[in-house]
């Protein structure tokens, strides 16, 4: 008579190791709290990931814990050369810091709890499986594509529930024998799972987000191994999380009707199972105003490289994302303005349960206060990364003179009247192109139009004399007193009264306004002295008589 140990030893012939002997190898954690971060590598990070692996990390650091990132790579077809490193980078861009993960060179791993690429546990699941199959708790299933789409149609006529379990599983019931028959012949089969099939069964558990659950409990024989000898999702989250001593499972909700089968495979395996914490996605009110996901397909800012590209700090995400997690955050943070994101606590089970609107305005006076408060040097070196990336040529002008381009982000800077001159880094673009020479002789032919009574001639005078007195060092009371004086002189009044009498031309507002668009070839710009300051006298000379 054969036995399901010699099934087992038929099938995985060199694997000797038992799920006791693993656990020795990957101990307990000193520090219990363990969190992961276990995205597929599939070229493009989601902003909700971002927003998950957030709250993941948050949650093992506050106590002292780790967080661990594994790259979910079973389904091969899915993988993009590079794509692991693009995960750790963006990581790092949010500040986000990994603990153990293929974080080495050539993702080489780091923590003793690897390998943290499944396709590289291999022998690790088998070691799994084979338990199952000796327990008779996993049986190999060679049904074809038409087989499985015969059962489907079948069941679809018949209005029974789909799936494949009890007699809709044709090798299921087959005996040992047949099995081994079989497995001479034939080496393309599955593993699959022996589920108990009743679906008038319940699970019940505790969500430490959602609360108490209580769902139709798992009926499938799901598949465990895949024809191509790599695992499922299902038996690679039992065996990872097991063995990497994961406590808290902190995902995206869309598993949450996974959980059944998870604590179902976790009871065969006669493990414990990790706390589950279901995240709700990151929605936002479409076209039709529906609230839906942020769609990988449809929403270009589902995509976090939009984000970066679209000159929000890392800082500023952060926050808001904080924001969404804890809706206490924000007042905590107002009362707190000085402490660092990072200090404060998370209570998940403060999350919202079913979704949360991604709110752009709140984000960008969130990414605004974050820019108004950080140093000019800090605000330099940010929006030089990003212009690097998708501005070259303004990264280039930055650092042809590194003191000047600070000068003239500097202004009005931290100032009392702080103007925001920034909400994103994008800003920094229109806000200091004029400042470059080159870039003010492109902006001429776009210039605004001066004040009518601003005509080539009845300015050069204007101009001969302003030049003669210009002097930067001037408070800018003086200065402004200056080109009241100056101005009269050339027909322009100081103020409304004045402007009354037959002779002048203009007021002084006029001529301020002038200046303006002859220095920076816009009407809008900060306090127009402070401009003038970081343009330099020569500069200011050569602009105003470019008339
Ligand atoms: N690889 C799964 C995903 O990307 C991970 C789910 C989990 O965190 O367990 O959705």
């Amino acid at each position: 008579m054969t036995t399901r140990k010699e099934i087992a030893d038929k099938i995985f012939p060199n694997v000797t190791e038992t799920i006791q002997d693993l656990e020795k190898k990957y101990p307990t954690r000193q520090n219990p709290i363990c969190s992961r971060f276990a995205p597929s590598p599939t070229g493009f990070l989601h902003i909700g990931s971002v927003f998950a692996s957030f709250v993941e990390q948050r949650f093992a650091k506050q106590y002292g814990g780790t967080f661990l990132l594994r790259i979910e790579d079973t389904d091969q077809k899915r993988e993009i050369p590079g794509a692991v490193d693009l995960i750790i980078d963006w990581l790092k861009f949010f500040g986000i810091e990994i603990d153990e993960g293929p974080l080495g060179a050539n993702n080489a791993d780091i923590g003793n709890y690897g390998p943290y690429i499944q396709s590289h546990r291999k022998s690790i699941y088998q070691v799994f499986v084979k338990t199952l199959i000796e327990q008779g708790v996993a049986y190999p299933c060679w049904m074809s594509e038409t087989e499985l789409e015969e059962i489907r149609t079948q069941q679809t006529t018949l209005k029974v529930t789909p799936g494949i379990y009890g007699n809709y599983s044709l090798w299921r019931n087959k005996t040992p024998e047949e099995i081994m028959q079989k497995l001479q012949e034939d080496p393309n089969f599955v593993l699959r799972f022996r589920s108990h099939g009743d679906f008038s069964q319940r699970c019940l558990f505790d969500d430490v987000i959602k609360g108490k659950i209580n769902m139709i409990d798992n009926y499938n024989d799901i598949v465990l191994i895949k024809s191509d000898g790599l695992p499922t999702y299902h038996l690679a989250h039992i065996a990872d999380d097991h063995l990497m001593r994961t406590s808290h499972v902190i995902r995206g909700d869309e598993w949450l009707t996974s959980v059944p089968l998870h604590i179902q495979l976790f009871k065969a395996f006669n493990l414990p199972h990790p706390q589950y914490c279901h995240v709700a996605p990151l929605l936002k009110i479409d076209e039709e105003g529906n609230k839906r996901k942020l769609s990988k397909r449809k929403d270009p800012e589902a995509d976090v490289a939009y984000f970066f590209e679209s000159g929000y700090a890392p800082e500023g995400i952060m926050d808001y994302l904080l924001t969404i997690i804890d809706p206490a955050y924000e007042e905590r943070q107002k009362a707190n303005p000085d402490k660092n994101y990072l200090d404060f606590e998370v209570k998940i089970e403060h999350m919202n349960t079913s979704g949360a609107l991604f709110d752009f305005v709140k984000l960008q006076s969130m990414n605004n206060a974050y820019l108004s408060k950080i140093s000019t040097d800090e605000l330099y070196s940010q929006s030089l990364i990003r212009a690097k990336k998708y501005r070259p040529y303004l990264a280039d002008l930055m650092q042809s003179d590194v003191d000047y381009t600070k000068a003239a982000l500097n202004i009005e800077r931290h100032t009392e009247k702080d103007p925001k001159r920034f909400t994103t880094f994008q800003d920094v673009e229109s806000q200091i192109l004029f400042f470059y020479d080159e870039e003010w002789e492109k902006l001429l032919p776009t210039k605004p139009t001066l004040p009518e009574m601003c005509t080539a001639d009845s300015m050069k005078p204007f101009i001969d004399e302003y030049k003669q007195q210009l002097n930067l060092d001037m408070s800018l009371e003086d200065r402004f007193t200056q080109l009241k004086e100056v101005g009269k002189r050339h027909g322009f009044a100081s103020n409304n009264a004045e402007f009354k009498e037959w002779w002048y031309v203009g007021k002084v507002g006029d001529l301020a306004m002038f200046m303006r668009i002859q220095l920076c070839c816009t009407a809008k710009t900060p306090d127009l002295y402070s401009v003038m300051k970081v343009l330099g006298k020569d500069r200011v000379i050569e602009r105003l008589g470019r008339l």
